[in-house]
């Protein structure tokens, strides 16, 4: 056992694991039960058909014991060879039929639990696409996953486990307990008696197994967790430039551990279960026999009815077992379901008012008015912003790290939605316009430009693709970019690796140049690259955003002197506000901050600054 865990592991044995039992218990409400039947209501019908089938099946299940009584009691005994062929080939007939319905049956279930899989699926999808940003960064890597993959697929099990299960236990229980009681009712008192006794151990077993089964889908959801941040190309990165290997895997394989033995754990409290079931399971046929023959020797019945009791009775048990077990996997399929709605119930993040207009922008001045907002509830990012970005103009932000820059940049496209104030362009509030109108008419480039992995091309058109060969070709010359794509082994077409690492900074930047030339916005707002970049990048990078700022109104978050200098405006930004607003003369003239920043990267000679400098 300690060789799987890899030895050392602390309180590594079964006996010493303590488990919260502060486990939250699902919410079985009315409520509930009807927005997960809201779910399988398209499919109605198909279930209707399942338990038809089902009822059919139960009532052809009585036959073959039935029919050994009658084998018993007249075939052999009469020595009728005619009827005891006639009678086996009946009981036969009936198990194949049962047995294709059985086949029917399945098909059914997995189109209808695939059903519901695929809507769940798509229903999640579109809504994590409408989440807000702050979810993504918020939200442990490896959940949005487990949610979308083992979550919803879970369910597809639960129409079986439930509703399957349910409906077959009652069907053959009600029928079967019908024929023992007609055929004899003391008999009949005497094998449902020893139900109870079954009733006692699965409750207490089925709330072990159920806590059991919460903490390893926590555990499996920590161990994803890891997988994604640590053998990920920037944790992978972050990982071997600080050396954790050796601490990454000492977690990993903790988890690794917890969640094996809670999964033993979990199949060892199923054995046991089972266990002491089939324990009790033949204590019935023992008294059936006993008493049975008591009531044969007084001539009250015959052999044959024995027989056939014993056989109906063996059916009887696994479905109390199971009926008994049902209340643990319909809390377990509700908490799956209480797993799955708690992400549907996240509000979406920045949708459409209901009186939203697709607006085409002809002037693009762009106006703050008092714009105030809060990442978090205690902490201004940005306190009351206002100034304005002339239509065809280019404004620079620039301002120490952290001062708000990128925060004022992602209000515009509405990646995050302001708390008072107004943003408008053009005259028109941008919450008035609706996202889709608003953010097509925006290009944004920022400094790690995300490229996915997919070839050049594809990158290229992802805005849209009816861009035709030659617009693409002449937005990479523009962009600087087209030499270096017809240099590498398939132009166009060559794969960036994942996250497009096989690029440097400089070329990405360009490609996502290229992609927005290539859109064509008439806003344009750019985090220029710092100058960890090389010059000939550099050079390139500051050629092609000429061209791509052209007549247009651009926010730059300027990190270069030259950028700065072009500015028709620039903007101070310091500790949220805006604290000096002016061209680069005028700011200089006033010899306040600005000067104060600029003569001091003059000094330095460094006429690139990165963004850890002043300016
Ligand atoms: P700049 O672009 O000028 O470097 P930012 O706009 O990125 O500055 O950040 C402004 C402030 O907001 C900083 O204090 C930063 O820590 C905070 N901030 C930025 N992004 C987030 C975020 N997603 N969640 C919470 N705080 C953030």
């Amino acid at each position: 056992m300690s060789k799987m865990y890899g030895g050392g592991m602390p309180g590594a044995g079964f006996g010493r694991m303590k488990f919260d039992d502060g486990q939250q218990k699902p919410n079985i409400s009315k409520a509930m039960l009807l927005r997960i039947f809201n779910y399988f209501k398209p499919y109605w019908k198909q279930t209707m058909l399942v338990l038809f089938i089902l009822l059919v099946s139960s009532l052809l299940g009585l036959l073959p014991p039935i029919l050994i009584q009658r084998i018993v009691d007249h075939a052999l005994p009469d020595k009728n060879m005619k009827l005891l062929v006639e009678l086996v080939l009946i009981s036969l007939g009936t198990t194949v039929v049962a047995g294709l319905l059985g086949v029917w049956q399945s098909y059914l279930n997995s189109f209808i639990s695939q059903s519901i899989v695929y809507d769940m699926k798509n229903q999640m999808y579109t809504h994590l696409q409408r989440m807000p940003l702050q979810f993504f960064s918020a939200v442990k890597q490896g959940e949005v996953i487990t949610r979308m993959t083992s979550d919803i697929s879970g369910i597809q099990g639960v129409f079986n486990s439930t509703v399957i299960n349910f409906a077959s236990n009652l069907f053959v229980l009600s029928t079967t307990v019908a024929t023992l009681v007609i055929m004899n009712w003391k008999l009949a008192i005497i094998g449902i008696l020893i139900v109870p006794l079954f009733i006692i151990p699965t409750r207490k077993m089925g709330n072990v197994r159920w806590k059991l089964a919460k903490q390893t889908q926590e555990k499996m959801s920590e161990q994803n967790h890891i997988i994604q941040e640590t053998l990920s190309i920037s944790g992978y990165l972050l990982m071997k430039l600080f050396t954790r290997e050796e601490k990454e895997y000492d977690s990993f394989r903790i988890i690794n551990g917890e969640s094996a033995r809670l999964q033993i754990r979990e199949s060892m409290a199923g054995r046991w279960f089972m266990m002491i079931l089939s324990t009790f399971t033949s204590l019935g046929p023992m008294l059936i026999y006993l008493y049975g023959g008591y009531l044969f020797i007084h001539g009250e019945i015959t052999v044959g009815a024995i027989i056939s009791f014993v056989a109906l009775l063996s059916r009887i048990y696994g479905p109390f077992g199971q009926m008994t077990n049902l209340y643990v996997d319909i809390k377990r399929s509700v908490a799956l379901f209480e797993r799955i709605f708690d992400y549907f119930d996240m509000k979406p993040g920045i949708v459409n008012r209901p009186d939203a207009q697709a607006v085409e922008l002809t002037k693009q001045d762009i106006v703050f008015e008092d714009v105030c907002f809060a990442y978090q509830k205690d902490k201004q990012a940005l306190e009351d912003i206002s100034f304005t970005a002339a239509s065809g103009t280019m404004t620079a932000l620039v301002g120490p790290s952290g001062a708000g820059k990128t925060t004022i940049t992602n209000l515009i496209p509405r990646l995050y939605e302001i708390d008072s104030g107004s943003i408008r362009i053009g005259g028109t509030d941008i919450r008035d316009m609706t996202l889709e109108s608003l953010r097509s008419q925006i290009g944004l480039v920022t400094q790690d430009s995300y490229l996915f992995n997919g070839t050049i091309r594809e990158n290229l058109l992802y805005a849209g693709s009816e861009a035709s060969e030659e617009d693409m070709v002449k937005a990479c010359k523009a962009a600087y970019i087209h030499d270096f794509i017809m240099e590498l082994p398939d132009g166009y077409d060559t794969v960036v690796g994942n996250r497009g690492i096989k690029l440097s900074g400089g070329e990405k930047q360009r490609i996502s140049i290229a992609r927005v030339l290539l859109k064509n916005p008439s806003v344009i707002i750019m985090d220029e690259a710092t100058s960890s970049l090389d010059t000939a990048s550099e050079y390139y990078i500051q050629r092609a955003m000429h061209l791509l700022l052209q007549d247009k109104t651009s926010i730059v978050i300027a990190h270069r002197l030259s950028t700065i200098m072009a500015a028709d405006k620039i903007l101070v930004v310091k500790d949220g506000a805006i604290i000096e607003e002016g061209n680069h003369e005028e700011l200089l003239l006033k010899n306040g901050v600005y000067t104060d920043l600029h003569s001091k990267q003059f000094e330095r000679k460094a006429f690139s600054m990165d963004s850890q400098s002043p300016i």
